[in-house]
């Protein structure tokens, strides 16, 4: 063997002393070798998981030192062709064990320490049943949601069905069929937001009496809930999109004294069965006569305080007896059907239950104002 490879040989078998010396710590963890057998008992190791895991970086810290890219091992295997022919074979098998010598054992006590964390990690995540459950934070509906339920039962109770319509509308579903004519006086406090396609958000939920009466054709009893949308600016009491209950009936013989008993039971169920109601003679464009009701106030009974400021009463919203026009633009003959409409504002009422001073705080998806309901 020339003086050369000699020198490489030793200085080989010094870095595989220095590994072993590295490797020490990690002997508790290779396999025993009991009877000719190989045995290991990982619960032996006696580690935390935290412990076992660091164990597992030094240990791929070694291998790195070890046999990694720049590792003097690693130098040493780039001279093997640089000795001559007759002698490269031996020394690249020399360096090769030497190399195995200290890859098998990492690869032993790698696998160990690895079945030990996966135990460990097992042993943690093992579910405690005897534990009391961690209850989750439940949410709730949305008061608005739960006042627009409590009102639809009210209604299907007295044998009206629940309507949905669109909330994009074209120009005679909005006004035309509920006898607002183009340069009607009535389309400027109604007035909404248009596209440019000649569509615009409905203004109210009269639309929905439009499309209930072509497809159900009378007689019939519905209520429409939904969004509604003005060109108003926000304030403590206006939004530029609130909640609407519509309600509708035609059938044959109608007359304003079953919207007044309607009304009147409609409060009386919500409210408590001493709530009284009051009419006053209004104006809308689809309903002639019309008229707006009032409710005694829940909080005072009718004695006055802040919040029907000092009246006793509280607006519940616009009614009145279906126009005829409004009939007679869905193709149903006035004389032989009649009917009622009328319209409640879901918001304002809410915000007069709960009383809050901002009906703005139901828009806007506070869960600290959300929770308290
Ligand atoms: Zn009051």
């Amino acid at each position: 063997m020339s003086s050369e490879v000699a020198g490489y040989r030793a200085q080989a078998d010094s870095i595989r002393e220095a590994f072993e010396r590295k490797f020490e710590r990690f002997a508790r963890f290779l396999n025993k070798r009991i009877n000719g057998e190989n045995v290991v008992d990982v619960t032996e190791f006696n580690l935390s998981l935290e412990e076992a895991q660091a164990e597992l970086r030094a240990l791929s810290d070694l291998e790195t030192w070890y046999v990694g890219r720049k590792s003097q091992l690693s130098a040493l295997k780039k001279l093997i062709g640089k000795v001559s022919p007759e002698e490269r074979s031996g020394f690249g098998q020399y360096l090769l064990l030497t190399q195995i010598a200290g890859t098998d054992k990492i690869a032993e006590v790698e696998s160990n320490l690895q079945s030990y964390i996966w135990k460990k990690r097992s042993e943690r995540e093992r579910v405690d049943v005897t534990l009391p459950g961690r209850r989750p934070r439940r949410g709730h509906l949305h008061p608005i949601t739960q006042l627009r339920q409590r009102i639809e039962d009210i209604f299907v109770s007295m044998g009206y069905a629940v309507e949905d319509g669109p909330e994009v509308e074209t120009d005679f579903y909005n006004f035309t069929a509920l006898n607002i004519p183009e340069l009607h006086p009535a389309r400027s406090p109604q007035d909404t937001f248009y596209t440019t396609g000649g569509l615009s958000l409905r203004s109210q939920t009269s639309t929905v009496q439009v499309h209930a009466m072509q497809r159900r054709r009378p007689p019939l009893r519905v209520i429409a809930p939904g969004r509604v949308f003005r060109r108003d600016t926000p304030d403590a009491t206006h939004n530029p999109m609130f909640f609407q209950v519509e309600g509708l009936l035609v059938e044959r013989g109608v007359q304003m004294g079953h919207l007044k008993g309607t009304l009147s039971e409609f409060v009386r169920r919500l409210f408590g069965a001493g709530t009284r109601t009051r009419f006053r003679p209004s104006y809308f464009p689809f309903t002639e006569p019309s008229m707006e009701a009032d409710y005694s106030c829940f909080k005072c009974n009718g004695a006055g305080c802040r919040l029907c400021k000092g009246s006793g009463w509280i607006e519940l919203g616009g009614s009145g007896m279906v126009h005829p026009n409004v009939l007679r633009a869905i193709g149903i003959n006035p004389d032989e059907f009649s009917g009622f409409a009328f319209g409640l504002g879901i918001d304002r009422m809410c915000g007069l239950m709960y009383e809050l001073d901002d009906i703005r705080l139901l828009f806007e998806n506070d869960v600290r104002f959300l929770e308290q309901f």
